[in-house]
């Protein structure tokens, strides 16, 4: 039996699990199956992410050709974690100058990050609400403050093969107006928070695309409700599950990223099945 010990913080992408397949969350968060499935595009968008925090932080500038060191690193690094993941040699090279474009491309919009930057990776570990003992984890991309001290400013940084159209967004925002909710339950500021992405796609790596969102409060307080409403019914006050009713949702969209797809623990994946067909 699982205790709070175990799982008393939740991620925005337990509760994205959650929504997308119920059979993918009750085997990654109770049965511990190992969730997570290191790939090329997952460790790609981790060093647009590093290069971009790292250079911003230590206000040093990115020199040519660096996105390939970088990716080498951070591809070895992966790949100690999880030795499934393979990347050769010409996409290692190929995919680092898409990167190095990114990163150029990115350098030119310096207008795409408004006001003074006061972290990267910010940390968020606060309680889900004023009576849970589980808490809500997650971290920030990159937070601003506008020059006249008013606004803060929630970055995300996407990488993706088609750009971000609306679908993507809007399950994208969700995430944010949850990172803002709990910085403002953990900071207790009263400034105003808005949210963006900033969006870097493959097939276009020359450009970079920001969308900048002004949520209400009361958006914020719709997010945090859902989680609140999702963590109460899959755990019980001492952080025990009591989900019931785990039922897979297979389609080709929500089965071709998870890690249970192809190795028979699942057996309504859907590509078993069309391979079955
Ligand atoms: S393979 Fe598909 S149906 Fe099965 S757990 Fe994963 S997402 Fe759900």
């Amino acid at each position: 039996m699982n205790n709070i010990t175990d799982n008393k913080h939740i991620s925005y992408s337990q509760f994205r699990i959650w929504n997308t397949c119920r059979r993918q969350w009750w085997m990654t968060y109770v049965d511990k199956l190992g969730g997570y499935e290191a790939n090329i595009y997952g460790t790609f968008g981790q060093t647009v992410h590093e290069v971009i925090q790292y250079q911003i932080k230590n206000g040093r500038k990115h020199q040519k050709g660096e996105f390939k060191s970088w990716f080498d690193m951070i591809y070895k690094q992966n790949k100690e974690q999880d030795d499934r993941l393979s990347i050769s040699d010409n996409q290692l090279a190929e995919w680092s100058e898409i990167g190095e474009k990114h990163i150029e491309a990115f350098n030119k919009r310096k207008d795409l990050l408004r006001g003074d930057f006061i972290e990267s990776e910010y940390s968020l570990y606060t309680p889900i609400n004023r009576v849970s003992s589980i808490h809500f984890k997650g971290f920030i991309d990159l937070l601003y403050l506008t020059p006249d001290g008013d606004r803060l400013t929630i970055y995300d940084i996407k990488t993706s093969s088609r750009g971000w159209g609306p679908a993507e967004k809007s399950k994208g925002y969700e995430q944010l107006a949850l990172y803002a909710y709990y910085l403002r339950s953990q900071t207790k500021t009263k400034k105003p928070i808005r949210v963006g992405f900033i969006i870097f796609n493959r097939k276009k790596p020359n450009d970079v695309d920001a969308t900048l969102t002004e949520h209400f409060e009361l958006g914020y307080k719709a997010s945090a409700l859902r989680l609140t409403q999702f963590v109460q019914s899959v755990y019980d006050r001492e952080g025990n599950p009591i989900a019931d009713k785990i039922y897979a949702n297979p389609s080709n969209q929500n089965c071709r990223f998870c890690p249970y797809r192809n190795d028979g623990q699942c057996e309504q994946s859907y590509f078993l099945r069309s391979n079955n067909n």
